[in-house]
């Protein structure tokens, strides 16, 4: 028997266990959310902006399937911890958790990504789906559908405060009040909010930073006047990240839209680590070893030969390559052509005789598999084909030499969001403590399959 079998899951029961086993047939790979980790990483962040009854709501950014947890999994676990709000950028997630079963009288969800002459704005405004609008095009076309509805849309203005993304230019904005000013007094529109993002994610030891941040919150405020003076002062104002809610509390307003600390990371690794905010990476991603044998020094591996085994040594394959999502960036090599180049390659934890060990990807990254170096015997190190490894999950302490998606996105030269939400759904997502988590009319609306 094997050191590196379904490493510390904790199962709900046996259907959990059958669960499992399927996953790994149908796939060698897994990616196994903690929706307990998720759950109270949303209950921090409630208590962060001082509570349920502090006046400020926390929504849940569930865009882009969740950050690549699983959109429905995620969205109720926000729930659970707390978030009265969600938010995704493109509306038909908006409208999937709707359909999924998340009425009005749950929560509210605001979207935010479209080109304003074919979004289905009927639909949004039907679903009680809130809409961010920083278009003139944009307000055209809600207005349209609003009417033909008969039913006002609740809108979110969007400002730009220095993002240079969405929303109306403080230059623009006189030609957006004309437009939005006398349809919200007719009833079409309701103003709801007015909303921005910021540029950079806080760091209080890089004074430009703070200094560019300011700037943004200053200009957000001159929206604010201007609207008031309009007479459609929004009923709520929101700008504040994942990085703003944790370290810029004079930024709440009545809303904090964070994303990545539901999911348990810091935005920037210059922030510190997940532990330091008080957050739990809520994903492991994990994959069964292909074929592990002996080879000799100087052995090149994978394409383009980057990387020769140092000396003599066994070598393991990881069934995950770039049509997972495993970035070709986080290759390793030792050699480009005769040129002596060191990069490390993306770490991967294997369990072996001697403890827990941090090895990483040696040579290029392929379209469906990886290799790594053991830099020893496999017999010796008591690694087999079949083996459970993982390439990331919550860091737990040194001993345990786990890494996280931070350390992937160090060895693709990226951010953690784009490790996980670049995780192709080929990867069965598989959920923990989902029942202990989770009402019994939640864990009804969720795939039975995928829980652990
Ligand atoms: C993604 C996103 C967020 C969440 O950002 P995090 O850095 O993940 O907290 C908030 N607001 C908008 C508009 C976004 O697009």
């Amino acid at each position: 028997m094997s050191m590196n079998v379904a490493p510390e899951i904790s199962f709900s029961g046996e259907q959990g266990k059958v669960n499992y086993a399927a996953a790994l047939r149908q796939y060698p790979a897994q990616a196994i959310v903690d929706l307990k980790a998720m759950r109270d990483n949303m209950a921090h962040l409630v208590s962060v902006v001082g509570g349920p009854h502090s006046g400020t709501a926390v929504m849940g950014v569930v865009k882009a399937d969740a950050y690549g947890h699983g959109l429905l999994p995620s969205a109720l676990a926000a729930l659970a911890g707390g978030a009265t709000w969600l938010g995704t950028a493109q509306s038909h997630e908006a409208l999937l958790l709707r359909k999924l079963g998340i009425g009005p009288e749950r929560c509210h969800i605001l979207t935010w990504v479209y080109n304003g002459t074919q979004v289905p704005f009927d639909e949004l405004i039907a679903a009680d789906i809130d809409v961010s609008v920083g278009s003139l095009p944009g307000i055209d076309a809600v207005a349209a559908a609003a009417r033909k509805l008969g039913k006002p849309a609740r809108v979110h203005v969007k400002v730009d405060s220095g993002f240079g993304r969405n929303g109306f230019t403080p230059a623009g904005f006189d030609a957006a009040l004309a437009k939005l000013v006398p349809l919200a007094k007719e009833g079409v529109i309701e103003i709801i909010g007015q909303w921005s993002h910021l540029a950079v994610a806080d760091s209080p030891d890089v004074p430009e930073f703070v200094a560019s941040t300011d700037r943004q919150i200053e200009t957000f405020k001159d929206f604010t006047r201007r609207m008031e003076a309009a007479g459609i002062a929004p009923q709520i104002r929101h700008l504040a990240n994942t990085a703003a809610t944790l370290d810029r509390p004079e930024i709440h307003f009545e809303l904090t839209r964070p994303g990545i600390g539901l999911y348990g990371y810091e935005p920037d690794p210059a922030m510190g680590t997940p532990r330091d905010w008080h957050l739990t990476p809520a994903m492991r991603l994990q994959a069964q070893l292909g074929t592990v044998k002996d080879v000799e020094a100087g052995h090149g591996i994978s394409y383009g030969r980057t990387y020769l085994t140092p000396d003599n040594t066994s070598t393991a394959i990881v069934p995950l390559g770039y049509a997972d999502g495993i970035h070709r960036s986080a290759s390793g090599f030792d050699m480009e052509g005769a040129k002596h180049v060191e990069k490390h390659g993306g770490p991967v934890r294997i369990m072996t005789t001697q403890g827990a060990r941090l090895l990483r990807v040696c040579g290029r990254v392929c379209m469906d598999q990886f290799i790594v170096d053991l830099h020893g015997s496999a017999d010796e190190l008591g690694v087999h084909e079949g083996d459970t490894v993982e390439l990331f999950g919550p860091g737990r302490g040194e001993d345990f030499a786990e890494p996280t998606a931070d350390d992937w996105a160090r060895a693709a030269d990226t951010i953690s969001y784009e490790i996980f939400t670049c995780l192709r759904n080929r990867i069965p997502r598989l959920y923990e403590h989902a029942a202990e988590v989770l009402p019994s009319e939640d864990l009804v609306k969720l795939d039975a399959s995928t829980l652990l």
